[in-house]
């Protein structure tokens, strides 16, 4: 069964770093968590959601002066 946001909501999933929300990335490749911005992976639709695994994805690079 591929992951849809409504897995999410189902299983109440939160970030298991920091217990913050997360949300489907749009084309599904991974679990996007709102806090601390890391991605967790999703391996044959079954998200990975452990600490070690994520990568951490910063929409906004700092600007070097
Ligand atoms: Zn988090």
């Amino acid at each position: 069964m591929p992951i849809t946001p409504d897995f999410i909501e189902t299983f109440s999933v939160v970030c298991p770093a920091c217990r913050g929300r997360v949300v489907l990335k749009e084309d599904a490749s991974g679990i996007k968590c709102t806090e601390c911005r890391r991605v967790y992976p999703v391996r044959n639709d079954i998200p990975a959601l452990i600490v070690e695994e994520a990568t951490i994805e910063d929409e906004e690079p700092p600007k070097t002066d």
